[in-house]
Order: C-alpha cells, then sequence, then structure tokens
C-alpha cells in the first residue's frame, strides 16, 4: 500500500492498463496482477495481465501504424522526443517518486536514472535528422552505388526490472528516431515507470500505435507468438544471459535482427600505484549504484597485495556506514533488493563464500523486519572457488581478492563468460592503455566507477550481448541498409 498521500497520488495518476493503438484497455477477461512494494512486501496497485490474443492485439497496432511513422519527418521525430525530454526532467520528483515505490532503490538514486534515461531522448531526438547514407561512383565509372538506411519496422522491446525507465528510453528512443513502431513489454516487477513514460510520449504528441504498452505475467506465453511473428522485424532484449539464449533460439525461426544486452561479471583492478582513495571512491560508485542489482555492478574486486588492505578497511567503513532503509525515506541510501528471491540468492553467494573461508568485513546477515534488505558487505580473503567470483551477485556484496602481477588480475579478470566492463585503478598511463587493451569487455572504467553515457555505445563481448546502445551507432539497431546498385 501507498504510504502517505503523495505516495498514494503519484500511484493513482498512473495508467494501468494495456496501451495499444493509443487505447486504454483491460486484459482479456480483465485480468490482472499486483505490483509491490519490495521495502514492506505490500501491493502497491494492480495493472493489466495481457494474454496472448492481447500480445497480438499490440503487433497488428504497430503493424498498422508503421508505413506513416516511417514516412514522418525526421524532425518531427526528433520534436517529440526532445518534447518528452523535458516533460520527463520536468517531473523527475513524481517518477522517482514511482520508481522507488516499485523498484526500492533510493529517491536520489531514482532521480539520477531519470536524468540518464532523459539523456537518451535528447541524444536521439538530435540524430533523428542525421540518418545519412551513401553515394559513390562505381569501380569501373559506369554504374552509381546509392546505400540508404531505412526504418527496421515494428521492434518488440523487452526491458528488465533494474533501471525500470532507462533500459526503456535507451530502446524507444532510437526506434522513435529511426521511424519505428514497438510493443514494449516492461518487466512484471516494475511496470508503472513504462506505463508512466507511455503517457508523458502521447502528451508529446508520439501518434497512436507507435508505442503500444504490454503489460503481463504470463511472459512466455505472450512473447513466444509475437517473436515469431513475420511482423516483427526487430527484437531489443535487456536480461539475464539466460532469458537472452532461449529469446535468441526463438528469434532463429525468422532470423530475427535482435539487440541483446545481457548479464555482467564485472572485474575492478586495482593497481597497487593506483590512487586508494579514488579507487574507492570509484568502487562504492560501481559496487553501490542501483544497491548493486546493476549489470554493470563491479562483482569482483583485483586489488594488488600492497594496497588490498588500505583498500578494504576504507572501503569497508564506506559501506559499513551506509543508511539502509525505505528508498522513500530522507537520507536514505541503500533500499531493499527488488525481491525476495534476488535477496535470497545474494545470502546464498555470501554464506558460500564464507563457508569456503572468506572473512566478513562488514555486513553478511539478512536483517529482521519486513522488506527485502539486504546490507552492504565486504568480504576478504575470498577463495577463486566461491560461487561469486563466478556468478553476477546483483546485490550490495563486494568480494575482495588480492594479486601481485598485472597478468595474474587480467587473467582472473577475464576468466569469465561473460564480457559487459571491466574497471582499472592506476596512475601510469603506459600500464593503463596496456592492460585496457587486454580486457575483454565492451566497456572499460578507467580510473572511473561508472562508464554509462547516453552519447558512447553501450554493450557487451562474450555472453554480455550483442550490439550496442546509444551513442552514434545506437541508431544502427532500427535501421535497414539497402544498396541500390544504378546503371547511368
Ligand atoms: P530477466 O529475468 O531475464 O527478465 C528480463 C525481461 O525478460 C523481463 O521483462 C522479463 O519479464 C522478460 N522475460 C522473462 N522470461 C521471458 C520469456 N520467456 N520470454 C520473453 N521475455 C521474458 O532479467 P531481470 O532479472 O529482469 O534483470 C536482471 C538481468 O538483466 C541481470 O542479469 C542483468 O545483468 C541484466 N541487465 C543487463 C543490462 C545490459 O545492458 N547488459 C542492463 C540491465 C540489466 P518478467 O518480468 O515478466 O519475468
Amino acid at each position: 500500500m501507498p504510504e502517505t498521500e503523495r505516495e498514494r497520488r503519484v500511484i493513482d495518476e498512473v495508467t494501468k492498463g494495456l496501451i495499444i493503438g493509443g487505447a486504454v484497455r483491460d486484459a482479456t477477461e480483465q485480468k490482472t496482477f499486483g505490483v509491490e512494494d519490495p521495502s514492506t512486501g505490500q501491493i502497491l496497485c494492480d495493472v493489466a495481465d495481457a494474454s496472448p490474443e492481447d500480445g497480438m492485439a499490440a503487433l497488428e497496432a504497430a503493424h498498422t501504424a508503421q508505413p506513416d511513422w516511417a514516412a514522418a519527418a525526421p524532425r518531427e521525430r526528433g520534436e517529440i522526443l526532445r518534447r518528452a525530454f523535458e516533460l520527463i526532467t520536468e517531473r523527475a520528483d513524481d517518477i522517482a517518486m514511482l520508481m522507488t515505490l516499485e523498484m526500492g532503490k533510493p529517491l536520489a538514486e531514482s532521480k539520477a536514472e531519470i536524468t540518464y534515461a532523459a539523456e537518451f531522448f535528447r541524444w536521439f531526438s538530435e540524430e533523428a535528422v542525421r540518418i545519412s547514407g551513401e553515394w559513390k561512383v562505381n569501380a569501373t565509372g559506369s554504374g552509381r552505388v546509392l546505400v540508404m538506411r531505412q526504418p527496421i519496422g515494428p521492434c518488440l522491446l523487452i526491458t528488465p526490472w533494474n533501471f525500470p525507465l532507462a533500459m526503456g528510453t535507451r530502446k524507444i528512443g532510437p526506434a522513435i528516431a529511426a521511424g519505428c513502431t514497438m510493443v514494449i513489454k516492461p518487466a512484471s516487477l516494475t511496470p508503472l515507470t513504462i506505463l508512466k513514460l507511455a503517457d508523458i510520449l502521447a502528451e508529446a504528441g508520439l501518434p497512436d500505435g507507435v508505442l503500444n504498452v504490454v503489460t503481463t505475467k504470463s511472459t512466455g506465453k505472450v512473447m513466444g507468438p509475437l517473436i515469431t511473428d513475420g511482423r516483427i522485424r526487430k527484437l531489443s532484449f535487456t536480461g539475464s544471459t539466460e532469458i537472452g539464449q532461449k529469446l535468441l533460439q526463438q528469434a532463429s525461426e525468422q532470423v530475427l535482427k535482435t539487440s541483446m544486452e545481457l548479464g555482467g561479471n564485472a572485474p575492478f583492478v586495482v593497481c597497487a600505484d593506483a590512487d586508494v582513495d579514488d579507487a574507492v571512491q570509484g568502487a562504492m560508485l560501481a559496487k553501490m549504484r542501483n544497491i548493486g542489482e546493476a549489470c554493470t555492478a563491479a562483482n569482483r574486486f583485483y586489488v594488488h597485495a600492497d594496497v588490498a588492505e588500505e583498500f578494504t578497511k576504507k572501503l569497508t567503513e564506506r559501506m559499513g556506514d551506509m543508511k539502509v532503509g525505505r528508498g522513500t525515506e530522507e537520507g536514505v541510501e541503500v533500499g531493499p533488493l527488488v525481491e525476495a528471491d534476488q535477496r535470497d540468492k545474494v545470502a546464498e553467494l555470501v554464506d558460500d563464500a564464507v563457508q569456503k573461508g572468506a572473512t566478513v568485513r562488514t555486513g553478511g546477515r539478512i536483517p529482521s523486519g519486513q522488506g527485502y534488505f539486504y546490507p552492504p558487505t565486504v568480504l576478504s580473503d575470498v577463495p577463486t572457488s566461491a560461487r561469486l567470483a563466478k556468478e553476477e551477485i546483483f546485490g550490495p556484496v563486494a568480494p575482495i581478492f588480492t594479486f601481485t602481477e598485472d597478468d595474474e588480475a587480467i587473467r582472473a579478470a577475464n576468466d569469465t563468460e561473460f564480457g559487459l566492463v571491466s574497471y582499472l585503478y592506476t596512475k601510469d598511463l603506459s600500464r593503463a592503455i596496456r592492460l585496457s587493451e587486454r580486457l575483454e569487455a565492451g566497456m572499460v572504467g578507467l580510473n572511473q566507477g561508472m562508464v554509462s553515457n547516453a552519447g558512447a555505445p553501450f554493450g557487451g563481448w562474450k555472453q554480455s550481448g550483442l550490439g550496442r546502445e546509444g551513442g552514434s551507432v545506437g541508431i544502427d539497431e532500427y535501421l535497414e541498409i539497402k544498396y541500390v546498385a544504378m546503371n547511368v
């Protein structure tokens, strides 16, 4: 239940139905499901629970709207995004409250996400008018090569719960800019933020049917038929590698173009020559942003033996001082994890490491009381056999390993099937370049604990994904190339 008048208003104002072809409607047989506040375990409200027929109706709406939207002027598409950027920015306080209620993160974190999320609309509002092609004389001189880039067509966008707004705008922004229509399915744990965003986009002038929102608990049953329907031309997914792999199999049926932003297992390497205070500051950001529930979260800390104790002590002090509580409360820095399963998985990984010999420097125990809280935790002397050396923790736990040679650190950092991001702290420029080149990751945070930036290509190597979101290449994921051979 919302606990204050303001919380009630913010929840009441959200559309709770499916948004299909510009109309808000109930799901088949008026089925609904509850959205929980993870800090209390109480239901905030109910939203529509779509059936496979509802999913198909959303696809039909996107398919119908596609030709007109592809023909809309790039400037018009850009200006809708720009207006939406401004509306999100104006309403950041209310959106932050909504996001905190359904996801748990503190209000300050929700606001930071909103700034990041809105930037994708500003960035792609500028990219909409810069979609270019190519024109050249062919090698024999007798013909011409014309290369055009056209909207790929109706897209299916599936997003996770950890960044309920940004994971949506990172896909919706370039799709709108490119002239694609879409069906979006937000995570069933956090559907409210995307429903709110859809209202904002409608207010900004997005035509009916361009963005259709399907909320459902029968996710596989509703999404499966859409992925294999020939009218869908693109699947963009952010979520776990496990589900990504399943979707890739389904997508192979019609050789569907896919973008996959999947799991991570980021190493955070601190060399002996690093500025330890800077490294601790970066570690706090890389570990504790979003309560550790980020694909970019530092998962394994490799610290040179010469500075390991200093780094561990300082990090332990900072982590131990963080205020844990309901995200809506003043001064809270660490909210609950998103659900009981997530909290229990984190606890299980810590217990496994401790059983195998790790030392708990702070945290390490589920507190009593309501909500899915887990305290900021630092572990030292962690053996490499601990499960959290291999598995994505997705919680506020920092396991520290030590090394003595650069080669050893790089080998350990790369010893994972994931390759989303790596962090590296060193003051030596040559070492920084040498080691950055050897890290097997799509992104490197060099002397900084955060890489996310709407103007940069976000994405992973290995099992962390396919394609890039953001930057000047982000729009390419929503465009098809056509070459016209001209006989002149
Ligand atoms: P998830 O369980 O894979 O779910 C992600 C989305 O996929 C949700 O909307 C989910 O719907 C949907 N889904 C689940 N089963 C499906 C199916 N059979 N068919 C179609 N859709 C299905 O991931 P999560 O727990 O929400 O998110 C955490 C994961 O996302 C972590 O591994 C994290 O690293 C990754 N992530 C990656 C990035 C990146 O950019 N690389 C960014 C953020 C998060 P329901 O909610 O209804 O289950």
